[in-house]
């Protein structure tokens, strides 16, 4: 990527925090706090997670005779079912039978497939007049912009901004203020247009194959009555929402709701089996159900490929099509509840899972402009109620995209420093960053030097133009003597034979080469409790490739690490890590780096720092061996620390040993490892923090010794309060002097 698109990227991104930004702030993290509660309320939540998860790998994998099964229970019930290849095949179809009814209007009920497939522009070049019916789709359809969420598509625009839009638009006889005038006055304009319609269009959040129903779920009941009030019905739903039977939906049901806005039960569940029974609006309505009413109606099922059953047979981009689009992912996403789904999108759909999405139905270069707005944190994959690995799809694009790149200008210079796995023509940025182990042992090997050389002027300002290395960030300052040759010289100061235990500390590139006191602490730590430590020589586990996309070269290196490792866990030892991102590499990532075996070996045997002193603590350990915090803490959990459920293992040792500790409820801290670096991206990095920052300059909080598991949480905290934070060992180190007290 130029430093001119990067340029680019970076001014459109703070033109989306200007001008969407809080508005999207303010809904999203209404619903993700919802999403909290509605949850833990809920008890067999795991359960129904993973009952979805397991009756949608069995639907996917029987799509064929799933699509077939449909297709013969719509047309014993009356309906027609249509298999269209593309979008253009599907709004062909429609087309045809919007003509047929001799329609002039047709409205529709909220659909991401019909947006996907562009069905509105389809059917006004006939003509045709169209209605969205939900009332976010028709604000939008009045302010002619596309979704920016896939469940609340409007979540981005103000309640004033929408009295503004309706009085510019409609010139109401009256002022419309509040909420409820506006909601009352699109009511009464889109009950005419539905009054007047000839078609119905509606989506399907799940279609059953046993007996070709139709699951709609919807806030607003505006589907139930789309498909009441017109003769003729088209329901368009993609191939994958077809589940086995009715009883199939009990599960999401529970789930999608509250998965995606907080709600206990989304406010309608609509099960038509159509042709429907119900008599359309222009008859008696009190006149009872009749059988024969359905006979008049016609029913369409428009069944999509549209690339799905590519989709299918792409063993990465597979798992795309569980996603029953709640919008929990999206609503996760630090970064998205900052700018939303139109810097993240692509042609239609937004949040991270839209990476999978906008490759799977419109292609890589649909897939590509926004990509890498997923910085990893893994948040997502506890959020989704089907257990979607959201980072992995992005980190499979993100490999493929490089793989199309053809940025190689520098190739010549890199080709020798950068000794990856990848071909030529990776981004320069990526590659810079991929290869940090590389940099950080020839910084540390050249160090001073190449501490003062980095700060230089004009060297900064050609990283930042070649590179892309935001020069308001500071650089990573490395020592010369690194951690492993401390201890080397120093030794182990508990023997084997007197020890209650023996691990191998992980020395992780940011600890052995620059943040070599944490690593310091962490060893005499460990010993305090009567542990025997050895740091083996072993590299970096793949993280920084893998954040890139850089899939080859981070399988080579989870090779190597195991390679190193297998020996300590074969003989029993421990794997202690400092670093969360790299702990979360052992106990997730390298399952689909590592053999089966292997992973789950070094799956067992691995631990986070504070999770291990917490469970010496538990088991006999002396706590006076350590120092207390002689402060109150605030604590700042990592967000792949909290995708493990490892956060509490700190602040229950905290608490153990007398501290008061603060909690940040603020999950990403916006650094992210490499991304909080990049040029492009370096406003919304510091956006993200600013909640961090507003809580931590609180009053409950601005006097707190500051605490964080991260690397980059340190960095980004350390910019955001312009005071230094602390790793949570340094501040247990037996031999801790006031650095750490500040
Ligand atoms: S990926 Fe998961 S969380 Fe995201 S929209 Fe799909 S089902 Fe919901």
């Amino acid at each position: 990527m130029s430093s001119d698109s990067r340029e680019a990227k970076a001014t459109r991104i703070r033109h989306l925090l200007r001008t969407e930004g809080d508005a999207v702030e303010r809904n999203t993290r209404t619903f993700n706090r919802g999403r909290y509660d509605a949850v833990a309320e809920l008890e067999a939540y795991e359960e129904y997670r993973n009952r979805a998860r397991e009756i949608k790998e069995r639907a996917i994998e029987n799509l064929p005779e799933l699509i077939d099964e449909v297709a013969a229970a719509v047309e014993e019930n009356g309906g027609t079912v249509y298999l269209a290849d593309d979008a253009a095949d599907a709004n062909r179809y429609v087309r045809e039978v919007v003509a047929d009814a001799d329609a002039e209007t047709v409205v529709k009920s909220k659909s991401m497939t019909t947006e996907e497939l562009e069905v509105n522009d389809a059917l006004e070049a006939d003509g045709i007049d169209v209605w969205e019916t939900d009332l976010g789709e028709f604000v939008l359809q009045v302010a002619d912009e596309t979704p920016s969420h896939i469940v609340a598509p409007a979540i981005h625009k103000s309640r004033e901004g929408i009295a503004e839009l309706f009085r510019e638009r409609f010139d109401p006889d009256e002022r419309l203020e509040t909420a409820e005038d506006l909601t009352m006055f699109a009511r009464g304009f889109l009950g005419e247009r539905i009054r007047e319609a000839d078609v119905g269009v509606t989506g399907a959040n799940f279609v059953t194959a046993d007996s070709g129903s139709i699951a709609l779920v919807t806030s607003e009941g505006n589907a139930r009555k789309t498909v009441t009030a017109t003769d003729t019905q088209i329901a368009v739903a993609g191939v994958e929402k077809i589940v086995p039977t009715v009883e199939d939906l009990h599960p999401f049901v529970e789930l999608i709701g509250k998965s995606g806005t907080g709600q206990d039960v989304t406010a309608y569940v609509s099960l038509l089996t159509p042709p429907v029974d119900a008599p359309s609006l222009d008859r008696d309505p009190v006149a009872p159900l009749s059988s024969e009413s359905a006979d008049e109606r016609d029913f369409h099922l428009v069944l999509v490929d549209n690339g799905r059953t590519a989709m299918r047979e792409d063993d990465q981009l597979r798992e795309t099509l569980y996603c029953i689009r709640c919008s929990a992912c999206a609503n996760s996403c630090a970064n998205f509840q900052s700018v939303g789904g139109h810097a993240f999108g692509g042609e239609t759909y937004s949040g991270g899972i839209a990476t999978g999405w906008e490759t799977g139905v419109h292609g890589y270069d649909s897939a590509a402009e926004f990509n890498d707005l997923c910085t990893g944190c893994t948040r997502c994959v506890n959020a989704c109620p089907v257990k979607i690995d959201i980072p992995w799809i992005n980190n499979v694009v993100r490999d493929r995209l490089n793989r199309g790149g053809d940025d190689g200008r520098f190739e010549f210079v890199y080709d020798e420093l950068v000794p990856d796995e990848e071909p030529g023509g990776i981004d320069l940025q990526k590659r810079l960053f991929g290869n940090y182990e590389t940099l950080a042992k020839l910084g540390s090997a050249t160090a001073p030097v190449s501490n003062w050389v980095g700060e230089l002027g004009p060297v900064r300002a050609l990283l930042e133009r070649a590179a892309g290395v935001d020069e308001r960030r500071s650089l990573p300052e490395f020592h010369r003597e690194t951690l492993r040759d401390w201890f080397s010289a120093r030794g182990p100061s508990v023997s084997r034979a007197d020890a209650d235990r023996e691990v191998v500390l992980y020395p992780d590139a940011y600890t052995n080469y620059v943040d070599v006191d944490r690593g310091k602490a962490a060893v005499r730590v460990l010993e305090a409790l009567n542990v025997h430590v050895r740091i083996p020589a072993v590299g970096e586990s793949g993280r920084a490739p893998l954040s890139q996309g850089m899939i080859d070269t981070a399988d080579e290196r989870a090779s190597r690490v195991y390679a190193a490792l297998a020996e300590h866990v074969d003989a029993g030892r421990d794997v202690v890590v400092i670093e969360p991102s790299d702990l979360a590499m052992f106990q997730r990532e390298y399952e689909k780096l590592l053999p089966e075996r292997s992973f789950e070996r070094l799956r067992d045997g691995s631990y986070e720092i504070l999770e291990y002193v917490y469970g010496c603590l538990e088991n006999g350990a002396d706590p006076s061996a350590l120092r207390r915090p002689e402060r109150p803490v605030a604590y700042h959990a990592h967000c792949q620390q909290r995708t493990l459920g490892l956060e509490r293992y700190t602040t229950t040792v905290f608490r153990e040993l007398g501290a008061d500790v603060l909690e940040s409820d603020v999950e990403c801290c916006g650094m992210a490892g490499s991304f909080g670096y990049k040029t492009q991206y370096y406003d919304l990095s510091m956006d993200v923090g600013d909640r961090l920052r507003e809580q931590f300059t609180s009053p409950a909080a601005r006097d707190r010794l500051v605490v964080a598991s991260g690397t980059s949480c340190e960095e980004q905290l350390g910019a955001l309060l312009e005071r230094d934070a602390a790793h949570p060992v340094e501040v247990l180190d037996p031999a801790r002097r006031n650095r750490t007290d500040r």
